[in-house]
């Protein structure tokens, strides 16, 4: 849902979810497991390298697409990671965030009339840049609790105006990695469709140590076609750095950059810099990162199923989902997540707000697991309570949509 205020060029889109969720998580003094980001701050070494850079500099505009030794560093990482060989100086840009590469690769790649498939629950930002820059975006609904791609329903959705299909993987808010299946379902489609695929892999290195991440990039013919998008926010859990990037075959980075110099040109070069120092010698600490992301997420998900959530699969990303139904509870996700933050102090994400379509499920709740154990300890303490709570609540409570 959108609104145009007088004198405002465009329809505007909502407050993000999570900017709502983390206000009320406020407002209320709730433990926020809604918005995404880690209790812990990424790796000393890396933010150490930061404040040396802070200090000493360089302290003026870097290069528009990024300093040379931060793509250097990235198509080192990619390489030995992904097994995918971008050139620095010609494929490789650097921006602020995963949220700027996206805005620029949509607004170069999408043009007027355009439609664009997006698989959801889709990340909030895709629908609304998709239509800024005056395109349609095509929601396919996926569902719980396997949330799987079928090539019908993406055979379904695409017609002689579909251009693009934005793809997230692993998956927030669901936690998924694609199965092999899907991704070569997708990269069949693009082929045979002639289709851009703009890949959000913010993800990457956030998974479980014994599923390591494929890139859609490496599947024959779409290094061609894929623009692939990363963060390293979630990689160093440094969520407020905002240094991102993308890697594409050379013209169309050339039109993405083209759109970022006009964006914002550039991202603080002490941060660059820090984060190519962690890209090229924090591989331990990625691993040790995983491991505690597991034991994280098998504390949160046993404590939830103690206390009679139904907690579905998770393997990547920071998050997990609970089906209220299937936790014996009637209640719409956004009426539960008031009910939670207001009444019982944990902030959750409905992830029914990752959806447009009217028929979107809105019985799953995302919870943020990337928290240390007492942080954990302390929201089960409160939704154990709280799911009998809610229980009692959606006897006299009908399947509603509230609005935070
Ligand atoms: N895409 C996805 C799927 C995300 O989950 C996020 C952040 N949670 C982003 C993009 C934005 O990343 P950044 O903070 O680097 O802009
Ligand atoms: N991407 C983060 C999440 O999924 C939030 C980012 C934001 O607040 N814009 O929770």
């Amino acid at each position: 849902m959108s609104r145009r205020p007088a004198g405002v060029a465009a329809a505007l889109p909502e407050t993000t979810i999570f900017e709502q969720m983390s206000a009320l998580a406020l407002r209320h003094g709730a433990i926020n497991l809604g918005q995404g980001f880690p209790d812990s701050a990424g790796p000393e070494r890396v933010r150490a390298a930061a404040a040396r850079f802070v200090i000493e500099g360089p302290h003026h505009y870097p290069r528009m697409r990024g300093v040379e030794p931060l793509r250097e560093a990235l198509a080192r990482f990619c390489a030995a990671s992904r097994g995918l060989s971008y050139d620095p100086a010609t494929e490789i840009v650097v921006t602020s965030g995963a949220t700027e590469a996206l805005a620029a690769s949509i607004l170069a790649l999408v043009a007027p009339g355009d439609e664009v498939l997006l698989l959801a629950p889709a990340y909030d930002a895709y629908a609304p840049l998709v239509r800024r820059a005056g395109g349609r975006p095509v929601e396919i609904v996926l569902r719980p609790p396997r949330w799987e791609i079928r090539p019908e329903l993406l055979a379904a959705a695409v017609t002689p105006a579909t251009r693009a299909i934005i793809l997230n993987d692993p998956v927030n808010p669901t936690g998924r990695m694609l199965e092999p299946a899907e991704r070569m379902a997708i990269a069949d489609l693009a082929r045979a469709r002639d289709l851009c695929v703009i890949a959000d892999e913010v993800w990457e290195e956030v998974h479980d140590p014994a599923r390591p991440h494929h890139s859609i990039a490496a599947l024959p013919g779409m290094r061609a076609r894929t623009v692939r998008i990363g963060s390293a926010g979630k990689i160093f859990q440094v969520t407020g750095w905002k240094v991102g990037w993308l890697m594409a075959d050379a013209a169309r980075a050339a039109a993405i950059a083209a759109l970022h110099q006009y964006l914002t040109f550039t991202t603080p070069p002490a941060l660059q810099l820090a984060v190519a120092e962690g890209l090229d010698c924090e591989r331990d600490w990625l691993e040790g990162m995983r491991r505690d992301l597991v034991a994280g997420r098998q504390r949160l998900a046993d404590g939830l199923a103690r206390a009679g959530w139904s907690v579905l699969p998770s393997e990547a990303t920071w998050f997990l989902c609970v089906d209220l139904a299937a936790s014996g509870l009637a209640l719409d996700d956004r009426a539960a997540a008031i009910a939670l933050v207001r009444d019982h102090g944990v902030a959750a994400i409905p992830v029914s707000a990752f959806y447009e379509a009217p028929d979107a499920p809105r019985t799953i709740l995302r919870f943020c697991h990337a928290k240390s154990p007492e942080t954990i300890d302390a929201a089960l303490a409160r939704l154990g309570p709280a799911r009998a709570a809610l229980a009692q609540k959606s006897v006299q409570m009908p399947l509603t949509s509230q609005s935070p």
